[in-house]
């Protein structure tokens, strides 16, 4: 078992070991790829009690949480991953113009080098392994930096990937910001990057001093359009999705989350019902023994989501929840009525279980309400009606934008996942994750066959004419 040195002088050696891999080789070949890639099924397999323990004692994920936004994610990228990198590996044939007789061209994907990946702890096991498996289709060495604010789903990635996988390509390396900062100083040939949009910027201008290529797969505040519906069916629907995308996956605590909604005046408090009934049937009806609810991740996340409730103009617009439980860091599912637009709750990213609703006039003012704020990382809209939602297709900018359902987006290897603007840059997931790892080499075939003087001096009239 080896896992990472710590110490300027062990980063140093472990990075030199990495490096020395690469050179090899070895990493290229799409033997060592496909073994990585079933170690990591197996180490999934045969570790699934561990996980759910582990994302137990960090988030207080219920296990089937913990199955299908961890382990079932994972698995599946693994598995797609697998079934592709051969065909993902194999170089694409590049149309060479006439003139270059005889020639072909061809764009190959190289591996980058040594990739550095940042986690961030709200998916702490899918939002490591997922990147790690792009890294690795693509045929790098890695070095997984773990969030220090899950520590029991970081010190198993550090325990046991060094017995799965090969640890003279791959390693984990634990630690808090001593240590991210001591990675950012070294040269790498790609950081990943999932957290923040302060940290994102501290890791891009690290990255500046050498030229490195990043990825960011930051936050920001995810709306929903959600237009007046009729059918009392519909709206039975639209609440659960709402309901399910919003509280359901850790709490609130996801970057796709649901942030807020855009409502008609005439329709909120319909569906206000909805979601109170939703709730209810989900989590409980007594705030004291609420059940199947994340917790929130630590006592300072806990304080600052408190504060922003306790605000007394934030506090008067509460319609549903608002208990805290401090002992067990849950917080009831909230929410709130046009809380003020210029208070925390609505100009700062949630990251919990508040949901502020914000009526307006007419449901097609929401184009405009978004488009005055950041560009969002993912657009929900709920709505039957298909000329509003080509206005929102075409007039607004998002990473993702999903009709009528919320986060579902997330799973489809078919579907680049990534922000724009303040939400991020770079993509990836499925064919997207071997691509954000690769370089695209273009190679030029020629012979010495043929040769067209017209190319070279000396320049006279007759050249000018090719
Ligand atoms: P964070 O930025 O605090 O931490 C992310 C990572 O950066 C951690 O590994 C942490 O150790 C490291 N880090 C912290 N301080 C650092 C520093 N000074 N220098 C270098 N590295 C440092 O983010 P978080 O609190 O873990 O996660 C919450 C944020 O992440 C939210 O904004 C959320 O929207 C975003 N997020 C985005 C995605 C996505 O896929 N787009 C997924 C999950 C979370």
């Amino acid at each position: 078992m080896e896992g990472m040195e710590g110490g300027e002088e062990g980063i140093g050696r472990s990075l030199g070991e990495l490096r020395q891999t690469f050179r090899s080789g070895r990493t290229r070949s799409v033997g060592w790829r496909k073994s990585q890639l079933q170690a990591i099924l197996k180490l999934m397999d045969e570790n699934e009690d561990q996980i759910c323990k582990a994302l137990q004692q960090d988030l207080g994920k219920h296990p089937v949480e913990a199955y299908r936004d961890e382990i079932g994610v994972v698995k599946k990228s693994a598995s797609y991953s697998l079934s592709c990198v051969g065909k993902w590996m194999a170089p694409t044939k590049g149309r060479i113009p006439l003139l270059f007789f005889p020639a072909s061209g061809e764009v190959l994907p190289e591996p980058l080098g040594l990739a550095l990946i940042f986690v961030s702890w709200n998916f702490p096991i899918s939002l490591a392994l997922d990147p790690l498996i792009g890294a690795i289709s693509a045929g790098n060495a890695v070095v997984l930096k773990p969030s220090e604010l899950a520590p029991a789903c970081s010190s198993f990635l550090a325990n046991t990937i060094p017995l799965y996988l090969d640890s003279n390509a791959i390693k984990v390396v634990e630690g808090g910001t001593d240590i991210a900062e001591q990675l950012l100083q070294q040269k790498w040939d790609k950081i990943f990057f999932t957290g923040s949009q302060r940290v994102g910027k501290i890791v891009m201008s690290a990255a500046a001093k050498h030229l490195t290529p990043v990825t960011l797969e930051l936050g920001g505040k995810c709306p929903i359009i959600l237009d007046s519906l009729s059918n009392p069916s519909d709206i039975k629907v639209a609440a659960k999705r709402i309901a399910g995308a919003k509280w359901g996956p850790c709490s609130g605590q996801a970057c796709i989350a649901i942030d807020y909604v855009l409502v008609e005046h005439k329709f909120a408090s319909t569906m206000i019902e909805y979601l109170k009934k939703t709730i209810n049937r989900f989590y409980g009806e007594n705030p004291k023994t609420l059940k199947n609810l994340s917790k929130i991740i630590n006592k300072r996340q806990f304080d600052r989501l408190r504060n922003i409730i306790e605000d007394p103009a934030v506090a008067a617009s509460i319609v549903h929840g608002g208990s805290l439980d401090e002992k067990n860091l849950i917080i009831e599912p909230t929410i709130l009525l046009n809380p003020p637009l210029d208070s925390e709750i609505m100009t700062e990213e949630i990251f919990g279980p508040l949901l502020p609703i914000i009526t307006l006039t007419n449901i097609q003012d929401s184009i405009e309400f978004i488009n005055s704020r950041p560009k969002p990382l993912a657009l929900y809209a709920f709505t039957k009606n298909e000329a509003f939602k080509q206005r929102i297709l075409t007039e607004t900018s998002s990473g993702s934008l999903t009709f009528n359902d919320a986060m579902l987006q997330f799973v489809c290897d078919s579907l680049p996942f990534g922000g724009v603007g303040q939400s991020g840059f770079g993509r990836y997931h499925g064919k997207y994750s071997f691509d954000t790892f690769s370089h695209e080499k273009a190679v030029l075939h020629r012979s010495f066959f043929i040769e067209l003087e017209a190319r070279y001096p000396p320049w006279n009239d007759f050249k000018l004419q090719f």
